[in-house]
């Protein structure tokens, strides 16, 4: 045991690595995998090799799996539902709040994405709008 995890034997490196593998997670997937629960000298090398030389993990290495479309009701009133999400225009990150029922878009500029800034903003935003039924 090295801690909490378990040290395999070169004979059984082969093995264990085709089940890390299994599912063809990619290398970060792999390596989480691996670093919770085994280890041996070299183990990242030889993850990295076999997913790597891996055409199916190459093949999706690059593709992100789409979020499935999820539709909602209209409100009845402004400000029953609010949209919130964060993105990235140049270097700079903005927080943008919208009414579903309006879809007017508030946008402000968050000094960093750590959870106390964005809900810095957030409660400033509501402050001044009213507390909506529902945030999505
Ligand atoms: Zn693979």
């Amino acid at each position: 045991m090295a801690g909490s995890r378990i040290i395999i034997p070169k004979s059984m490196q082969k093995e264990i690595l085709d089940k890390i593998h299994q599912g063809h997670l990619g290398m970060e997937k792999c390596k989480l995998r691996a670093k919770s629960a085994v280890y041996w000298v070299g183990m990242y090398k030889d993850i990295e090799k076999t997913v790597s030389t891996c055409h199916i993990c190459q093949k999706y290495r690059n593709s992100q799996q789409k979020e499935e479309m999820i539709s909602s009701d209209i409100p009845r009133r402004p400000w029953q539902t609010i949209g919130v999400d964060l993105f990235k225009e140049g270097q700079e990150w903005y927080l943008i709040m919208a009414c579903y029922y309006y879809k007017f878009p508030f946008v402000s500029k968050v000094k960093d994405l750590t959870a106390k800034t964005i809900t810095t903003v957030d409660r400033g935003l509501l402050a001044e709008q009213g507390i909506p039924e529902q945030i999505m």
